[in-house]
This record gives structure tokens, sequence and C-alpha cells, in this order.
């Protein structure tokens, strides 16, 4: 029987995990499935790991787990059944493992809009956060995919990091007047046609243009955009209550609403990164050691 079995091996869960090792829990971290990083090159704007490539970051992360009473297992949770003190669950690999307790990091899936070209460029030339990709795309032709007129102010933000800005709505909403003028007198284009594709250069690695429908062509090395996002299949399946904007819906001690798991990371806050994932890792880690010490073994 595992102290906690924690679900995911990405910041959230490796920092859960280095937590309640050190602070002599049994745990076993359990990682299978889609990182959100995956198309990602280095990782940016993370303390002392600023440029890291993430597998890197990852592979750094468990053999600091190693000292401590942790597992860590390649493979996903397929399904968790039970209640405090006997958490059941089944492996991709149809092994099974017994825990007292649950830490959810399973991250977020991001659903690619159907744009020809988009999942080819994700993580290359098109990026959800500035934070920490903008510095190396600074000054070059930025296009953003606002989906809402509220996601149309982003252009002032991302001027940030370049001031030549293409906001492509798509013609997917009104676009307010007010805001209009607002974008327009910032330098911040407003391009309402569709985008039939994105094209890329020779040999795919990098934006060329985006064309629009009649074919017209607007040169863009840099795209921003915030994908439709969806729990994983693990989540979804456990019967959880979720916030509005579909992150699981946490106490403030990071508990879901199901006794006996705890929710970390991406899966469970709007604003994510790898320094917010890791802190919430931490804090949700801290309260669940707090509430085993408090109900004893
Ligand atoms: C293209 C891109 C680039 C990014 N670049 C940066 C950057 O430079 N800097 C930065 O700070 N942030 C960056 N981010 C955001 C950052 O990657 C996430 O915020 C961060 O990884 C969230 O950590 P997490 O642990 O919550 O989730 P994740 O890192 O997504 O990890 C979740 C893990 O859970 C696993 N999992 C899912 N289901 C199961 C299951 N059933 N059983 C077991 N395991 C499971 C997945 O395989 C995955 O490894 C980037 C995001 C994207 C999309």
């Amino acid at each position: 029987m595992y102290d906690v079995l924690v679900l995911g091996g990405g910041p959230a869960g490796l920092a859960a995990a280095l937590t309640l090792g050190r602070a002599r829990k049994r745990v076993l971290l359990c990682d299978g499935g889609v990182r959100r990083n995956a198309a990602a090159t280095h990782l940016h704007n993370f303390v002392t790991r600023d440029g890291t490539p993430p597998l890197e970051f990852r592979r750094i992360a468990r053999e600091q787990l190693a000292p401590y009473d942790v597992t860590v297992r390649d493979v996903a949770v397929e399904t968790l059944e039970g209640a405090p003190d006997a958490f059941q669950a089944r492996m991709g690999d149809g092994t099974e493992a017994k825990a007292r307790r649950i830490l959810l990091a399973t991250g977020m899936i991001d659903e690619m809009p159907p744009i020809p070209g988009f999942r080819e460029l994700w993580g290359h030339a098109i990026f959800q956060c500035p934070y920490c990709h903008g510095w190396e795309v600074r000054d070059q032709a930025f296009g953003f995919l606002p989906r809402a007129p509220e996601m149309l102010e982003h252009g002032l933000f991302l001027q940030n990091w370049s001031p030549d800005l293409v906001a492509f709505t798509q013609g997917a909403f009104e676009v307010p007047a007010a805001t209009r003028a607002r974008l327009e007198s910032a330098g911040v284009r407003i391009e309402e046609r569709r985008i039939e594709r994105l094209v890329p250069n020779a040999d795919g690695s990098a934006l060329e243009a985006v064309e629009l429908e009649g074919a017209a062509r607007i040169a863009r090395q840099v795209l921003f955009a915030v994908p439709v996002q969806r729990q994983t299949a693990i989540v979804s399946s456990l019967g959880l209550e979720y916030d509005a904007m579909g992150f699981l819906k946490l106490d403030d001690q990071r508990r879901t609403s199901r006794p006996g798991i705890w929710g970390a990371g991406d899966a469970t806050v709007p604003m994510q990164s790898a320094t917010t994932g890791a802190a919430g890792g931490m804090m949700a880690a801290h309260f669940l050691n707090h509430e085993l010490a408090l109900v004893g073994k």
C-alpha cells in the first residue's frame, strides 16, 4: 500500500512527489500520456532552468527523487476506484496498485483548431504563452487568434514582445467598435477573413504566412493562440466537480470534490506554467501530507 499515488510526471506531479518523498511518504508516481509541452524544444522562464529541454527538466527532477521512497513508473493509470485508505488503480499495462490518497497532476489536453498547418507548427511557431517563448521571437511579425471579443485586448499585451501585430478573428464574432478603435490606434491590425491554411517555410520548421479565404496571404512568423482545453480521460472518469472554465474545483487545501483526492497543476488553473504547476504540486502535497498526519497511520 502506497501512502500517495501521484498521477502525472510533469512539473506539478514531480514537485508533489518530491515534497511527499521528503516528508517520508511512500509514493508511487505514474506518468503516461500526453505532456502539454511535448511540442516545445525548450522550457523557459523557470528560475534556474531557463532554456532547458523539457525532457531534461523531467530527467533532473526524477534523478532528485532517487534518495526518497518514491517509485516512478512510465505508465498511464487507466482506472481508479475506492475511497480514502483504500484506493485501487489499474495501469495501462494491466498492473495494479493500492494507495491511501490520490494526487491528480495530469495536466490538460490542448485541442488543436481545425486550421491546416496549425498542429505541425504548434510549439515551434505557434505558442500559447509569451512569457514562455516571447523573448525568443521578439520583434518578429506576430499574429494572434482571439476566440472571443474579450481576447482582442491580448494584442496590447503582446506588444511587450513585438510592435508588429495582426489579430485574426476569422469572423467568429463582432468586433466592438471601441475595441477596434483602441487596437487600431495602438497599431494592432484586425483581420476578419477566415484562415484557409498556415503556410510553412520549405522545411516546415517555421511559419511564412497566413493564407486567408480568397488566397490573400499575410506574412507572419509567429502566432499566439489559446486552444480550447479538455481534461484527461482519467480525470473525466472520476465524477469530480469543475469550475466554470472546466478546471478541477479545489477547496482552499487543494482537495477535489471527492474525499481523498487532491489536484494540482494545469488541470486546476487557467494560469498555466511550469512554475505555477510546480508550486501547485508542492502546495497540494503539503496539505495532503498534513491531513495524513492528522488522521494518523
Ligand atoms: C507548446 C507549449 C510550450 C510550453 N512552454 C512552456 C515554457 O517554456 N515554460 C513554462 O513555464 N511553461 C510552458 N508551457 C506550459 C507548461 O508546459 C505547463 O503549464 C506545465 O507542463 C504544467 O504542468 P503539469 O504537471 O500540470 O502538466 P503536464 O506537464 O502536462 O504533465 C501532466 C502529465 O500527466 C500525465 N498523465 C496524463 N494522464 C495520465 C494518466 N492517466 N496516468 C498517468 N499519467 C498521466 C501526462 O503524460 C503528463 O506527463 C508550455 C505549454 C505548451 C503547450
